[in-house]
């Protein structure tokens, strides 16, 4: 898993697309500060390896 949160140089993207939303943990149900990518991937700010619990897969809350 290659991570770009900071390239806003390399392919184009922008992360005027990116939204700050609360997300769930879809296992344990942590809270999480996170960001909504283009492609609607949520990945908790701060947090590159996923959640405390190990789960990398989380659910906006808000948008
Ligand atoms: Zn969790």
């Amino acid at each position: 898993m290659t991570a770009h949160r900071q390239s806003q140089e390399s392919d184009g993207s922008t992360t005027d697309e990116w939204e700050k939303v609360a997300a769930r943990c879809r296992d344990c149900g942590a809270i999480y500060s996170a960001w909504v990518l283009a492609d609607e991937t949520v990945q908790p700010i701060g947090r590159k390896d996923g959640c405390r619990c190990g789960t990398a897969e989380f659910e906006a809350l808000s948008r």
